[in-house]
C-alpha cells in the first residue's frame, strides 16, 4: 500500500531503513545473546539527526511529529524492537520537556538531546505503582532552592545509559494524584544511583534498571511545570508515545512476515514449496490484512496527534493496543510457517516472539488500553444523551 509519504517523511524512512539493513539486522542476534546495549547503533541514528525528528527546529531538531517519529520506529523495530525501544525510550523521557518545560528547560536540554549526544529515560514505575501509577512512593521534598528526592524507580527503560531523566515523584501524599510532580535529574547527581539491572525474556539488547535515589538533591529549577502537575505530565507523555509502541509492534510484524515468507518460498516438502499450500497462504494473507491494518491505524493516529488535536487518548490507546496485538499474533504465526526452523535461534523469527510480548505489556498494558477505550466509550455515549 502507498501511505503518500512526502519527500522529507521518505528521507527519514529510507535513512532508518538503510541503518536497520545495514547496523541493526547484522548485529541483533549478537547483542540479544550477550544483552548488550546497542551503543555503536545509537551514534549512527545521532549522526543521522533521527534523536532530533520531533524536537523543534529553535532547539536543533527536525521540527517534525510522532508521526515521522513513528516511521523511524518502525523502520528499527523491522530490525529489532530492543534497538527500536532503547531509541524511543530517549522520545518518550523527552516528553515531559517538550510538553510542560520551561523555555530555559528546553534551551538547557533539548538541543542536546536533538543531536543524540543526550539519551533519556522515564521514571514512573516502582515496585507498589505499575498499572496503578497512584502508587508511587518517590518523595520531592523542597528544601529551600532544592528538592530532595529519595525512593527507587524499577524496570526503567536506558536506566544507567540515559543522561537525562525524568522522574515522577510525590511532593505532598496529602493531595493523592494533585500531590504528583514530575523532575529533570541529571546522570552524576549525587545522591542518584543505578540498582539491579534486569535479565529478560526479550528485547534483551535494550537496558532495564532500577533508579535509586538517596537524598538526591536537585535545582528546584528542575521541577517541571508546576507543583502538582506530575499526572497530568505523565498522562499526555503517554498520550503522545503510545503510538511509538504501536508503530515497534507494526515494525516487528512486518520483519516477522518477510522472514515467514522468504523461508515458505525455499522450503521444499512434499515435492513444492510450503508456500504453495493454501493453508500457509491463507496464514501469510492474514498476516499481511493485519499488518496494513495496524500501519493504517499507526499513521493515522499519529498524524491526529500531530494536527494538535485536545483529547487524544482513546485513539492512542487504541493504535497502540491493536498494533501490539497485532505484532504479537504475526511474530507466532511466523514461528509457525518455520516450523521447527522458526523455533531455532539460526533464524530471528523466535527473538522475535520473545520480544513481541513486551509491547503488549509497557507504557500501559493493554488490559489497561481497553479500561481507557471502555471509560471513554461511556464518557461519549452519556454526552449524546
Ligand atoms: C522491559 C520493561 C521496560 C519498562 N520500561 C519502563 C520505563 O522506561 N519507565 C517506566 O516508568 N516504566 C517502565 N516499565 C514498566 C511498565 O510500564 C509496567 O510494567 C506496566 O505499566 C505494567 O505494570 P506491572 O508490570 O506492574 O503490572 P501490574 O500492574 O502488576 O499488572 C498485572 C496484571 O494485572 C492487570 N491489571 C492491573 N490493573 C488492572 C485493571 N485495573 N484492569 C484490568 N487489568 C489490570 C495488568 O494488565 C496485568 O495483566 C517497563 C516494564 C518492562 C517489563
Amino acid at each position: 500500500m502507498d501511505y503518500l509519504l512526502n519527500e522529507d517523511q521518505l528521507m527519514i524512512r529510507d535513512l532508518a531503513r538503510k541503518i536497520t539493513d545495514e547496523r541493526v539486522i547484522p548485529t541483533r542476534a549478537e547483542l540479544d545473546e550477550k544483552e548488550e546495549f546497542p551503543h555503536e547503533i545509537m551514534k549512527a541514528l545521532a549522526q543521522s539527526d533521527m534523536f532530533g525528528i520531533y524536537i523543534p527546529e529553535e532547539y536543533g531538531g527536525l521540527g517534525k511529529g510522532s508521526f515521522e517519529l513513528c516511521l523511524a520506529v518502525e523502520e528499527i523495530s523491522r530490525g529489532c524492537i530492543g534497538v527500536a525501544v532503547s531509541f524511543a525510550a530517549s522520545a518518550l523521557g523527552t516528553y515531559p520537556i517538550l510538553l510542560y518545560g520551561s523555555k530555559d528547560q528546553k534551551l538547557k536540554f533539548l538541543p542536546d538531546i536533538a543531536s543524540g549526544k543526550n539519551l533519556v529515560a522515564f521514571g514512573l514505575t516502582e515496585a507498589n505503582a505499575g498499572s496503578d501509577a497512584s502508587g508511587i512512593q518517590t518523595t520531592a521534598v523542597k528544601d529551600n532552592d532544592h528538592y530532595i528526592l529519595n525512593g527507587t524507580k524499577q524496570w526503567i527503560t536506558n536506566g544507567s545509559v540515559a543522561d537525562i531523566y525524568t522522574v515522577i515523584a510525590l511532593t505532598d501524599k496529602s493531595k493523592g494524584p494533585r500531590g504528583v510532580s514530575a523532575f529533570i535529574v541529571e546522570k552524576g547527581t549525587p545522591g542518584f544511583t543505578f540498582g539491579k539491572k534486569e535479565k529478560k525474556m526479550g528485547i534483551r539488547t535494550s537496558t532495564t534498571c532500577e533508579l535509586v535515589f538517596n537524598d538526591c538533591r536537585i535545582p528546584k529549577e528542575n521541577l517541571i511545570d508546576r507543583e502538582g502537575t506530575g499526572f497530568l505530565v505523565t498522562m499526555k507523555t503517554l498520550d503522545m508515545s503510545r503510538t511509538g509502541v504501536g508503530a515497534q509492534g507494526v515494525g516487528l510484524a512486518q520483519g516477522a512476515f518477510e522472514e515467514a515468507v522468504n523461508f515458505a518460498r525455499k522450503r521444499i516438502q512434499f515435492e513444492k514449496p510450503v508456500i504453495s499450500f493454501q493453508a500457509v497462504q491463507h496464514m501469510l494473507a492474514d498476516m499481511n490484512i493485519q499488518i496494513e491494518a495496524a500501519r493504517s491505524l499507526i499513521y493515522s493516529v499519529s498524524r491526529f496527534i500531530d494536527s494538535g488535536a485536545n483529547n487524544v487518548s482513546k485513539a492512542s490507546a487504541i493504535a497502540k493496543t491493536f498494533a501490539t496485538d497485532v505484532a504479537m499474533r504475526v511474530a507466532v504465526d511466523a514461528v509457525q510457517i518455520m516450523g521447527g526452523s522458526g523455533y531455532m535461534r539460526d533464524y530471528p523469527v523466535e527473538k522475535m516472539m520473545r520480544d513481541a510480548k513486551i509491547l503488549q505489556i509497557y507504557e500501559g498494558t493493554n488490559q489497561i488500553q481497553r479500561n481507557v477505550i471502555g471509560q471513554a466509550i461511556i464518557k461519549e455515549f452519556a454526552r449524546k444523551k
